[in-house]
């Protein structure tokens, strides 16, 4: 049973708004780190503060377990306070006074656990966060990426059945995002915690989840696992948001161009019935240049262009070729043997072509 359900949920802001969200059917399972993923202002926070019960559907349904937590149609809902579900937001603010002791401490006092056993349960959760040695400093006295953990353990000590976090990584520098995107997944692991990520950092999203919600203007457009979601996108759009650097598009419409050109011819003689496609995509990992060694491989597509460029990555590279006038972007982690200027094959395995229809939806090839 899925521990979070949202039913033709529906988010309007009044005025003459759009949906803020529309009409979203989602899923989030028992023990899932879900990602809602998705540019800014897509709906990503709004969901969460549905979920949180910091905000009213306009339509649809909320239900967690059994419980329905938010119903237009029957008029229920269930303050966040009751929802037994721990929030972390972007600005994740602790009690100034308070120690850090106090501060983790804090969620256990409201609920009046025994002292004894809270005590123990502040030890373990601040031990487990690596912030038991701040026990006795306030919030001023640590860093960003310290405060954020404190913010983490007062959440963990309540052992929510829920954890939503909105952004809660975005004040951390490179590093220690790095170093808590480790720690999240590590005490997603031993907490079983269902945890409920937004973000619009698809590398992010990618590390962290076990099923990514990608989001666009207030609608979901595909629900997946990170690999899913990577290797077979519902349409353009996730396509496109997700990978660095983003996936190669080719135009099929007009014809004209070289790749275009090769495209269609590929598809007109393998594929018929797909006449109506309007595009294809191709990863940049997935382009490869032909060497006296290894020419092209059986079945590939294949063209003629010219480096136009190339740009070191540190340990890899991005080469940019141009046929007939269109730019297609390759990576590759060996240096490269090639020159600007240098004319050269380039090919793509069948199977790594993308191909969408004049919509933008995936087709099956
Ligand atoms: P970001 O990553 O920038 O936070 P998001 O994907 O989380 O974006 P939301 O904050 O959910 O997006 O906003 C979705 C839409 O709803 C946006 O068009 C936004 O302007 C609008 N919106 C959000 N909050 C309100 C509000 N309180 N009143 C009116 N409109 C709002």
């Amino acid at each position: 049973m899925p521990k979070i359900n949202l039913s033709g949920v529906e988010k309007n802001y009044g005025g003459n708004s759009a949906n803020a969200v529309a009409d979203l059917d989602l899923e989030i399972g028992d023990g899932e780190f879900m990602c809602l993923l998705g540019p800014s202002g897509c709906g990503k926070t709004t969901t969460l503060r549905m979920i949180a019960g910091l905000e009213h559907l306009t339509a649809g349904e909320i239900r967690v377990g059994q419980r329905v937590v938010d119903s237009v149609v029957d008029g229920v809902f269930v303050p966040p306070e009751k929802r037994e579900m721990g929030l972390v937001f972007q600005s994740y603010a602790l009690w100034p006074h308070l120690t850090i002791e106090r501060n983790t401490d804090f969620g256990l006092r409201l609920r009046k656990m025994p002292k004894a056993e809270r005590e123990q349960r502040v030890d373990q959760v601040m031990k487990t966060l690596g912030i038991e040695k701040y026990r006795d400093r306030y919030p001023s006295q640590l860093s960003g990426g310290q405060q954020q953990r404190v913010a983490l353990a007062r959440m963990l000590a309540v052992n929510p059945e829920v954890l939503l976090l909105d952004e809660p990584l975005s004040n951390l520098d490179a590093a220690l995002r790095l170093e808590m995107r480790a720690e999240l997944k590590r005490l997603h692991r031993e907490f079983k915690t269902t945890i409920v990520f937004v973000t619009h950092d698809q590398w992010e999203a990618m590390t962290l989840a076990t099923t990514i919600a990608v989001m666009s203007e207030g609608e979901l457009q595909q629900v997946g696992t990170p690999n899913d979601i990577y290797e077979r996108p519902a349409n353009r759009f996730v396509a496109q948001f997700v990978g660095n650097p983003p996936i190669n598009i080719v135009e099929l419409g007009d014809g004209k161009s070289e790749v275009s050109q090769l495209a269609n011819a590929y598809l007109g003689a393998r594929f018929a019935e797909l006449r109506d496609a309007g595009s294809i995509g191709i990863r940049p990992e997935a382009i490869r240049l032909a060497d006296a060694e290894r020419g092209v491989a059986d079945g590939a597509v294949a063209g003629q262009a010219e480096v136009t460029g190339i740009l070191p990555t540190g340990g890899s590279w991005i080469i940019e070729l141009t046929a007939g006038g269109e730019k297609l972007f390759m990576t590759t982690h060996q240096s490269p043997e090639v020159e600007v200027g240098e004319a050269v094959t380039w090919w793509a395995k069948s199977k790594a072509l993308h191909v969408f229809d004049k919509a933008g939806q995936r087709m099956e090839v």
